[in-house]
């Protein structure tokens, strides 16, 4: 009997959810439930008529209701006396005199709804036990996804939005998003779906799931989104806005200019500062874009801190050199989170279209070398583009794939390089060796060291190598030792990247263990960026391994951008003075006594690397600097020339 819309009071009840009976209902509800009155209503019996899942569905309500005044909406099947009907419903908590809490339910029969609205609505509930295997589902479930489920996981698409449900469920108890799931029909469905754990009194943990249809919606949406140009932090282009720009100026064969921008320190700002200051920090990088641009250029937000800007030769004001300049300048000015500055620079590429690549595939791609090339340089500046720049990716790509299995395959090996120390003008005795590593590999030609750590870092297997040098540097001290005298120290480099991993300190405090060996035997040697970043960590690695006695060594100290300002907070045992000092040792000569004294101040020792001719060394002995590394005294060598050369060392 349908209702006509103007007649039409809502119709409400309250329905007790422990006894499974209405307790309470209006007029309209009346009608909606076929029943001709209240008594008879209020007399009828749910239970037998309520699945488990709908059961702990309404259990799970009732649980929401008491911590807050949740309202649930959705579209409600029912059969009343055998009729099947829908309803949608709003569903709130309502406490019954007797202080229990009962459901309030406000109804609207589905033929007076807009009919965009309720078909989406339906509700599905189903429930699983705590290992996923199907217990029971409402009808509009088993309508759906059909007879045969036996597991949650046999309804959902993909595994690793199957691994993010159950994470989400052991950490929160809870799962909201939108899910594309296997329906009946074979067919895949994209649903809402919210996953909860329910723990009764009564039963171990089960899961329950309430899931929506919403294919269409999110059809719509998807296929929308491929339509959006634009990044929506920044309100750049995307990379699809790029593309087509650029596929503008390729039909009109339009020559225009890429630069390829790739922000220096960003990860930093984003681990220290969080993501939201991060955020802040790439819209002022976007309107700073915009205010170096001439007309008409197009900046795109090309990936998390990459930016690609398209100026065309005919707009372009002042060369385009002096446009890089500018842009880097603009980009590497302080920023701001409210009154703390952050620093950051940029690293640009920039290649020309036609005149460096004239298929519109590679402009995007030379841009990118160059940049990368800029990075190489030492970062904070912009590169041309060269012939040939895109070869040096692929090389360094091809290293990273051989890279992987260098440990495995037995091809890293370690050098050792003496230190010796003048304490008098006795000749001096080897007090240490610095462990540097080496990579054979038959295919490739030279590939210098510091290149394999570059890339070592940049693909996250440094860790795995440097523990391996830890492990074998200190094998081969307990060899060196008997060939030069029992307390020679080894030192080992480590990356920055190495030194945020929290289990370092009693990885190395176990080897030394293992090795009958002391903490005091061992020297970690780290740049002085890597130490600054470290001791401005809360839980810095660097205090643990000084505390435990293993001694730091500054490396290549004088090279970085703290240097002697930064020193007293760096609790290093020896400070290894950058080797470009001697190269002009004597217009040095100032400056280095200078950086001695004031290691000295600091109760530190002072070493210096790279001492080639013995003029040098005896110069450097008369400023007071015993410690003296270099190819005069010692190349590095493998463990087996100690070995042979044994009666000649000390
Ligand atoms: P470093 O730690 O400053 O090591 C000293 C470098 O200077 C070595 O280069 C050594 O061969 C070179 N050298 C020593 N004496 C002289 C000299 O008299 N003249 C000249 N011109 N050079 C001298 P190498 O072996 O190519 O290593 C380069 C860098 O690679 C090292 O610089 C170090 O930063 C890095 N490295 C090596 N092994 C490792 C490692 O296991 N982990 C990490 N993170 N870095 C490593
Ligand atoms: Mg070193
Ligand atoms: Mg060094």
């Amino acid at each position: 009997m349908p209702i006509e819309l103007k007649n039409l009071t809502i119709a409400v009840w309250v329905y007790d959810i422990d006894n499974y009976c209405i307790h309470w209902a209006n007029e309209p509800a009346l009608i909606l439930w076929e029943s001709d009155s209240l008594e008879e209503l209020c007399s009828r019996d749910f239970k037998p008529i309520t699945s488990k899942a709908v059961a702990e569905g309404l259990l799970e309500y009732q649980r929401a209701f008491k911590k807050d005044n949740t309202l649930f909406t959705q579209n409600w099947h029912y059969s009343p006396r055998g009729i099947k009907k829908s309803a949608f419903c709003q569903f709130s908590g309502h406490v019954l005199e007797d202080g229990r809490m009962a459901m309030l339910v406000e109804a609207l029969p589905v033929p007076q709804l807009n009919h965009d609205m309720p078909a989406d609505l339906t509700a599905m509930l189903s429930d699983y036990s705590a290992d996923g295997t199907f217990i029971s589902g409402n009808p509009p479930f088993i309508e759906a996804m059909g007879h045969e489920l036996n597991h949650f996981q046999d309804l959902i698409v993909d595994p690793s939005a199957l691994k993010t449900i159950y994470r989400s469920l052991s950490q929160s108890g809870r799962y909201e998003d939108d899910v594309l799931m296997k329906s009946a029909d074979d067919e895949n469905r994209w649903y809402h779906l919210i996953a909860v754990n329910v723990q009764s009194a009564s039963e171990k943990g089960k899961i329950l799931l309430h899931q929506y249809d919403i294919h269409r919606r999110k059809i719509s949406e998807i296929a929308l989104a491929k339509e959006v140009l634009t990044d929506a932090l920044t309100g750049l282009l995307n990379r699809r806005g790029l593309d087509k720009k650029l596929t503008e100026l390729d039909t009109k064969r339009e020559p225009f200019i890429i630069y390829y921008i790739d922000l220096d320190g960003f990860k930093i700002i984003n681990d220290s500062f969080g993501h939201g200051v991060g955020d802040q920090v790439l819209q002022t990088v976007a309107d700073r874009l915009l205010d170096c641009l001439p007309e008409n250029s197009s900046t795109c937000r090309f990936g998390g801190d990459e930016f690609v800007i398209v100026v065309q030769v005919k707009n372009i004001v002042v060369d385009k050199e002096t446009l890089a300049s500018m842009l880097v300048k603009s980009l590497s000015d302080t920023y701001y989170d409210r009154s703390r500055p952050m620093a950051l620079s940029a690293s640009i590429g920039i290649a020309e279209y036609p005149a460096d690549a004239n298929k519109l595939s590679n402009v995007i791609l030379y841009a990118d070398a160059a940049m990368y090339q800029a990075k190489q340089l030492g970062k904070h500046r912009w590169v041309n583009y060269e012939e040939g720049m895109e070869q040096k990716i692929l090389r360094q790509s091809v290293i990273a794939q051989r890279l992987c299995y260098a440990k495995e395959n037995g091809e890293l090996a370690l050098y050792y390089q003496p230190i010796w120390e003048f304490s008098d003008n006795t000749g001096g005795k080897i007090v240490s060796f610095e462990a540097l590593l080496r990579w054979h590999n038959d295919e490739l030609d030279i590939v210098s060291i510091e290149e394999v750590i570059q890339v070592a870092e940049e693909i996250g297997i440094i860790n795995d190598i440097e523990q391996w040098v830890a492990q074998q540097a200190l094998s081969d001290l307990l060899v060196l030792r008997e060939y030069t005298s029992p307390d020679v120290t080894m030192a080992i480099n480590l990356s920055a990247i190495h030194l945020r991993e929290e289990t370092l300190p009693q990885f190395l405090l176990d080897l030394l263990k293992n090795k009958t060996l002391l903490p005091t035997d061992l020297v970690i040697e780290l740049t002085e960026s890597a130490l600054v970043e470290d001791l401005e960590s809360e839980y810095s690695i660097v205090r643990q391994l000084v505390d435990s006695g293993i001694k730091i060594s500054i490396d290549d100290f004088g090279t970085g951008y703290s240097s002697l300002a930064y020193l007293h907070h760096i609790p290093a045992a020896i400070v290894k003075i950058d080797r470009s000092f001697i190269v002009q040792i004597k217009n040095n000569s100032k400056t280095l006594q200078h950086i001695q004294s004031l290691i000295e101040a600091h109760e530190m020792n002072a070493l210096i690397e790279g001492v080639e001719t013995e003029e040098q060394q005896r110069i450097l002995i008369d400023y007071g600097i015993s410690l003296h590394q270099g190819y005069l005294l010692g190349l590095p060598k493998p463990l087996s020339y100690y070995i042979e050369n044994c009666g000649s060392l000390n």
